[in-house]
C-alpha cells in the first residue's frame, strides 16, 4: 500500500511500503509534526513509460477559491490542468471551494448555534469542495480529458485531533495512483477528511494547501504547484504594498514562520508537512493566458531548504536580506480578564480549558500584580474562537476569582520575518522606532529566533506593514 502518515518526528519513515509516524501537535508556527521520507520521483527520461503512457513526472495542482470562482474560471483551470497532462505528466488536482463560498457556509453555522458543534460545522463547510472537485471533473471530461473526482472519505485522507481544525494523519494513496496511472486526472477537494470515527473533518481555514501537501508526499509527487490570484510569494501582501516585491524563492522556516503569523498565501500546517516530507513547492498564479511560460519552468516562487536558498542567490546574485517579509493577522481578537488573584495557579486555571476546547492562545501578557494581590491577565485567541473562549471563562470565572472578561476584536499584529535576525541585532528596536515615529502604539510584543510581532490598533494596519516595508529596504524600485 502506497500511501502517508503524519508523525511527531520520532521513528517514522517507510514501513509495510507505507509512511508511518505517530501523533503531533500541530504544527502552528514552530516544530513540526510531519515526517515523510518519501524520496520525489525522479523525472523519468522522455522514452520511459508506465503502461502505455510516457511519463515525464507526477505533479500536484492545487487551485484556491478565486481560480475556482465560477464556470469561466474553472474552464481555465481545466485548461492549465490539461496542458500540464498533455506534457506526458500524472496530474491530480486539489482544489477549493469558490472564492466566499466557505465564508457563506460558516455564516450559516453560526447562524444556526453561536456555539455549533464543530462536527456539524465540518458536515457544513466540506461541501464546498465537494462541488468544486466535481465541476472541474466534468469540464476535464468536456474537454476530453479523463477525470475522476476523489473526495476525502474516499481515498481515505485520514484525519486526526479536533475538528474543524484537523490534521492530516494517513492517506491511503493507492487507488489514487492507480486512477492516475491508468490516464485519468485524479481531482481532489482540498481541505476535507475523514475522522477515526467515520464523520467528516475539515483541517482549517486554507486547509486546501495542506491537502495538497499531504496528497503530493503520499504519491511521492515531483512537485507540488498551488495556483492562486498572485503570481508568487511577495515581501509583504501585494494586495496592501503595491512596491512588494516577488520572491523568486523562499526558505521553508521563514515561510513557515509568514504564514504563521498572517500571510494567508499558504496555510502553515502545509509549509510544515512540505518541510518535514521535503516536498517541492512552488506557488504560482492560475490568472494567466495560453502564452504563459510553463509551470515546468519555475515562473513563481519556490519554497526551499536553506541549502538550495544559498546555491540559488548565489546563482541568481541575489542577497540575502535581513528581513524576508513582512505579514499581518487581523483575525485575532484581544481578551483581557480583570482582578486576577495574583497566586501560583491561577493562570494554569485560565489556560487550560481553552487547552481543553483546541483554542490556541497566541500572545500573554501578566501584568505587574497590583495591591490587594490581583492582577490583569491579557491574551490573544483566534476570533472564531472568542466566542466560545468567553464562555469558557464566564463559567469559570467565580471557581478562578477574577473580575471581568473584557474582549476587543478591533486588534492586528503586524510581524517581521527574516533569518537574517538569527546574526544581526536591531530588527526589533527598528520596528519600535518606525512605528512610535508615526505614533502607533504597541499593546503587546513577542518574539521568536526568526520573528518580532507587535500587537496594534486594527485601524493602523495597513499604515504599519507600509512604513515597516519603507523602513526595511523591502520597496521595489518603481
Ligand atoms: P487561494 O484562494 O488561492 O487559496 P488565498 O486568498 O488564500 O488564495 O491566498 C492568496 C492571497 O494571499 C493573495 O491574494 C494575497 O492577497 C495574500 N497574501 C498575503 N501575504 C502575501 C504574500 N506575502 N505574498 C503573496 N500573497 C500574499
Ligand atoms: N475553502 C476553504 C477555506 O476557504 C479551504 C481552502 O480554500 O483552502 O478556508
Ligand atoms: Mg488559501
Amino acid at each position: 500500500m502506497r500511501g502517508f502518515t503524519s508523525a511527531d518526528g520520532h521513528g517514522s519513515g517507510w514501513r509495510d511500503g507505507r509512511l508511518h509516524g505517530g501523533g503531533g501537535n500541530g504544527c502552528i508556527g514552530h516544530a513540526c509534526t510531519v515526517t515523510a521520507t518519501t524520496e520525489p520521483r525522479q523525472q523519468m527520461q522522455a522514452g520511459d513509460s508506465r503502461g502505455k503512457r510516457r511519463i515525464v513526472a507526477r505533479i500536484v495542482m492545487k487551485f484556491g477559491g478565486t481560480s475556482m470562482a465560477g464556470t469561466e474560471r474553472i474552464r481555465r483551470v481545466a485548461q492549465i490542468v490539461r496542458k500540464q497532462q498533455a506534457g506526458g505528466n500524472e496530474v491530480a488536482v486539489v482544489v477549493s471551494a469558490m472564492a466566499g463560498e466557505t465564508d457563506r457556509l460558516v455564516n450559516f453555522a453560526r447562524e444556526a448555534h453561536a456555539l455549533y458543534d464543530p462536527a456539524e460545522y465540518d458536515v457544513v463547510v466540506a461541501s464546498g469542495e465537494q462541488v468544486t472537485a466535481g465541476l472541474l471533473a466534468m469540464t476535464l471530461q468536456s474537454l476530453g480529458t479523463p477525470a475522476r473526482s476523489w473526495l476525502g472519505w474516499q481515498m481515505p485522507i485520514r484525519t486526526l485531533e479536533a475538528h474543524a481544525k484537523a490534521r492530516v494523519g494517513t492517506i491511503d494513496a493507492d487507488r489514487l495512483i492507480a486512477s492516475m496511472e491508468s490516464g485519468a486526472v485524479a481531482v481532489i477537494p482540498g481541505f476535507q477528511g475523514l475522522s477515526d470515527d467515520g464523520r467528516i473533518t475539515t483541517m482549517g481555514r486554507g486547509g486546501s494547501d495542506t491537502s495538497a501537501v499531504a496528497v503530493a508526499a503520499a504519491i511521492g509527487a515531483d512537485r507540488c504547484d498551488i495556483y492562486t490570484d498572485v503570481d508568487g510569494v511577495y515581501t509583504t501582501d501585494p494586495r496592501i504594498v503595491a512596491k512588494a516585491r516577488k520572491l523568486k524563492a523562499v526558505t521553508y522556516e521563514e515561510m513557515l514562520e509568514l504564514a504563521s503569523v498572517g500571510a494567508k498565501v499558504l496555510q502553515t500546517r502545509s509549509v510544515s508537512l512540505a518541510m518535514k516530507a521535503g516536498v517541492r513547492v512552488q506557488v504560482l498564479s492560475s490568472f494567466t493566458d495560453e502564452s504563459a511560460v510553463s509551470a515546468d519552468d519555475l515562473p513563481g516562487t519556490l519554497i526551499v531548504s536553506d541549502t538550495e536558498m544559498d546555491a540559488l542567490a548565489k546563482e541568481h546574485d541575489m542577497e540575502r536580506q535581513l528581513v524576508t517579509g513582512i505579514a499581518h493577522d487581523k483575525n485575532e481578537a484581544k481578551i483581557i480578564l480583570t482582578r486576577v488573584p495574583d497566586r501560583p495557579g491561577s493562570v494554569a486555571e485560565i489556560f487550560e480549558p481553552l487547552a481543553g476546547a483546541s483554542i490556541n492562545v497566541d500572545m500573554i501578557i501578566q501584568n505587574v500584580g497590583r495591591d490587594k494581590g490581583e492582577t490583569d491577565v491579557t491574551f490573544t485567541v483566534p476570533q472564531a474562537d472568542l466566542a466560545r473562549a468567553q464562555a469558557l471563562l464566564e463559567d469559570r470565572r467565580e471557581a478562578i476569582g477574577f473580575g471581568r472578561v473584557i474582549t476587543d476584536s478591533n486588534i492586528a499584529k503586524i510581524s517581521v520575518v527574516g533569518v537574517g535576525m538569527k546574526s544581526h541585532a536591531g530588527v526589533a528596536s527598528t520596528m519600535f522606532k518606525s512605528l512610535a515615529d508615526r505614533g502607533i502604539n504597541i499593546q503587546a510584543i513577542t518574539t521568536s529566533e526568526i520573528k518580532v510581532s507587535v500587537l496594534i490598533d486594527e485601524d493602523e494596519t495597513e499604515l504599519a506593514v507600509r512604513i515597516l516595508h519603507t523602513a526595511y529596504g523591502l520597496d521595489a524600485e518603481s
